[in-house]
């Protein structure tokens, strides 16, 4: 009889103390009544199996019975956690509230808030992928690029914050133009259309060529046109490289090339994060045997298509700035180039401007 007391005693304070790591303890913290400090040292606890009743490392079977937006997280974050995933809480809070179309904050103010059986099972087919390392924007279909959002899936390269350089260094030329009465832009490898549909938004009178070799990627891009009302200062093109503007009477007329083409070599694919060489379009990423190989079609018949005193822009891999600097200067068309770094000091973004008269250097 003591025994049964003394359990259930014992019983009831872990009960408390549950509910304190789970429940009270976010909620002081969100009110300001215990530090920060010391809640990321104590939730951690939580997630990593202080509590957990289940000893067996059988954490899918640990699916909450009951589920409200605290267990779900809990469940999925130390699922994911499990698995690796670099940001595991973080993850699992953005899916859950894309499923249930809500903030991430919201799940601090009501973590008790029960979730339905319908996004309950969604949730858990949405982590189990994410566990296989489906990148979490293929997931939830939206990606960040210049505050703006778009819908990605696994047709095209998910925007990175470098191509954000890309476009910033197009828009700061752009209005050194200001006196033309249009500028014409051709964007190369458009992928899901971050380039252009940023540039169309972000400027007034510009007429852009989005190619892509891929028609499935173009069908993206119009998605994000449409989504960001810019489809009609867009033409989508499919084909290789300048193909496809042949008939457009677009020779010498082009004020900017803009590229991030795929610039990793095929041997240096093993090398990639997992997520992007599962799951992100080879196509859009590998350019063959040479790096290079995408520059060096772009940059030869270049001279075509711009304008004179045209700039061509291009995003590159680490330590290919030098050489692309140098494709452009072997054809004697364009001035110096010039270098933007990224955020890790690499230089990422090179800049070209074509001579007023062509061949201006040759010898
Ligand atoms: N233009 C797209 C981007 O920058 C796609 C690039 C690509 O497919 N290589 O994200």
């Amino acid at each position: 009889m003591a025994e049964e007391c003394l359990f259930t005693l014992l019983h009831l304070s872990y009960i408390r103390v549950k509910r304190f790591f789970l429940f009270l303890l976010p909620m002081y913290r969100d009110r300001g009544l215990v530090s920060p400090v010391a809640c990321y040292s104590i939730i951690p606890m939580s997630y990593s199996g202080f509590l957990n009743e289940d000893t067996t490392g059988r954490v899918e079977n640990l699916f909450p019975a009951e589920c409200t937006v605290f267990s779900l997280v809990q469940w999925a974050s130390r699922l994911l956690q499990n698995y690796r995933i670099e940001t595991p809480r973080l993850d699992a809070e953005i899916i859950l509230a894309h499923l249930l179309k809500c903030e991430r904050i919201d799940f601090h103010i009501h973590p008790e808030k029960p979730v339905e059986d319908t996004p309950a099972i969604q949730y858990k087919a949405a982590i189990l992928k994410r566990i296989q390392r489906v990148p979490l924007q293929y997931i939830t279909h939206h990606a960040e690029f210049m505050s703006l959002d778009f819908y990605v899936d696994e047709r095209v390269l998910i925007p990175r914050p470098e191509t954000e350089l890309l476009v910033e260094a197009v828009l700061k030329k752009q209005s050194l133009l200001s006196g033309e009465h249009e500028i014409i832009i051709m964007d190369i490898g458009t992928g899901s259309g971050n380039i252009p549909v940023t540039l169309a938004k972000k400027t007034n009178t510009t007429r852009i060529f989005a190619i892509d070799i891929s028609e499935d990627a173009l069908a993206v891009a119009k998605i994000n046109a449409q989504k960001h009302h810019v489809l009609s200062k867009i033409t989508f093109l499919c084909g290789d490289i300048y193909k496809p503007m042949n008939g457009y009477a677009m020779e010498s007329r082009v004020h900017f090339i803009v590229s991030n083409p795929p610039y990793i070599a095929h041997h240096e694919f093993d090398t990639l994060q997992e997520e992007v060489r599962k799951f992100e379009p080879y196509g859009a990423l590998i350019s063959g045997r040479d790096d290079l190989s995408m520059f060096k079609c772009i940059i030869k018949d270049a001279q075509i298509w711009l304008k004179p005193g045209g700039f061509i822009f291009f995003e590159v891999g680490e330590k290919q700035a030098y050489k692309v600097a140098q494709l452009l200067e072997d054809t004697h068309d364009f001035k110096k180039a010039e270098f933007i770094k990224d955020y890790q000091h690499i230089n990422r973004i090179v800049v070209a401007q074509m001579e007023e008269m062509r061949g201006k250097n040759r010898n």
